[in-house]
């Protein structure tokens, strides 16, 4: 049975902690409540939430908040080598994570302890410790909002890349993400252990997925600030990707600029290092803050408003475009 509540706080549903109110909520379970809600309010605003984790709600929402709570995970089929599992939109991502090295299935244990949702892990193509979603979707199942058909997305039509894809851009809002088929890899495994600190800890042995996975936990605990204790939502703006000219010009003026060039003659520049260096790491306005320890993750100290923290995110982009003539985009999506 469909419950729709009026005039509900979302407070419980973001992890940056922000007091705002939708005008409806409800609650979906499966695909047929899920076709019933839309098939009633495609016409009206609605929009869809998974765990709140990648989103700075700036004010009240006149429309419905549909809570996507489809849940199921189960093996599709297999060779001897590979799986093929499909996972509901509402399964928790890092419970995914879990049941995976339960059964001994490689491909996302670098992605551990990522919050939120298997339904909008494929949105912003999660990534963390050298690993991106990309690598293990097959295809991703949709619903088409102004139809209501099923519509199915094979990885190669997804068009992801760094922290992108077509549910993100192109086909922002058009389609609703039900269910997701991932490729997995049985023993014996291929770990990815190049990145940085997961280097230094293995270094030429071959861990286990699941030291794999308990390595990444133990990193990002002892990291990253838990919305449970502090309102965050992880990295707040993209690490910009510059082309080699502008990145020649900044280099002369900043010989500490670290840079990752990549294949297509483009260098990435780690945003925390341009945030830290004009010195706003630990900066706070009110309860709206840049983090301690981490400049690329903003906070909020308490009853920070998202338009406070929103004010703090463009004076931070404004700082970075005067002194590095450079743009930072919002990893979070600005509601
Ligand atoms: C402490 C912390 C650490 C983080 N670390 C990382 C990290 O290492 N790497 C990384 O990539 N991200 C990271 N994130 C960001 C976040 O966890 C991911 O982006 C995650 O995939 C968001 O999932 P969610 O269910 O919470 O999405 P939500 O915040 O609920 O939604 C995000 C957007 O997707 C839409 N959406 C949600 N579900 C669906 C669906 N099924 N179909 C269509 N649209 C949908 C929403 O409308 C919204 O626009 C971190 C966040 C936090 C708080």
């Amino acid at each position: 049975m469909l419950h729709y509540q009026e005039n509900v706080s979302l407070l419980p549903y973001n992890s940056f902690g922000i007091d705002v109110r939708t005008r409806q909520f409800v609650e979906v379970q499966n695909l047929a409540d899920l076709k019933t809600v839309l098939a009633a309010h495609r016409h009206h605003a609605f929009r869809v939430l998974g765990g709140g984790s990648n989103m700075l709600l700036t004010k009240d929402y006149e429309g419905l908040t549909v809570q996507l709570n489809l849940k199921g995970i189960e093996v599709i089929q297999e060779t001897e080598q590979e799986v093929w599992v499909e996972a509901q939109a509402g399964e928790n991502w890092h419970f995914f994570v879990l049941w995976c090295l339960e059964q001994n299935y490689g491909g996302v244990e670098n992605l551990a302890l990522i919050p939120g949702s298997v339904g909008a892990a494929p949105i912003q193509n999660i990534g963390a410790y050298g690993v991106e979603l990309e690598a293990v979707v097959q295809q991703c199942n949709t619903l088409e909002v102004a139809t209501l058909e099923a519509v199915t997305f094979q990885r190669d039509k997804c068009a992801f890349g760094y922290r992108e894809s077509i549910f993100k851009n192109q086909e922002k809002g058009t389609f609703i993400i039900t269910s997701v088929v991932f490729k997995l890899q049985k023993a014996p495994h291929q770990t990815h252990k190049e990145y940085g600190a997961l280097k230094t800890l293995f270094g030429d042995k071959n861990p286990s997925i699941q030291e794999v996975a308990q390595a990444v936990i133990n990193i990002r605990q002892s990291k990253l600030p838990d919305p449970k204790y502090i309102g965050n939502s992880g990295s707040f703006f993209k690490n910009p990707i510059i082309a080699e000219d502008q990145f020649k010009r900044l280099q002369k003026n900043f010989p500490q600029l670290p840079f990752y060039p990549n294949a297509t003659g483009y260098y990435k520049i780690p945003a925390a290092w341009l945030i830290d260096t004009l010195g706003f790491k630990g900066y706070r306005e009110g309860d709206a803050g840049v983090h301690e320890n981490q400049a690329l993750v903003l906070v909020n100290h308490g009853k920070a408003s998202g338009s406070e923290i929103l004010t703090l995110s463009k004076k931070i982009q404004n700082a970075v475009q005067e002194k590095f003539e450079i743009s930072l985009e919002t990893e979070v999506n600005i509601l």
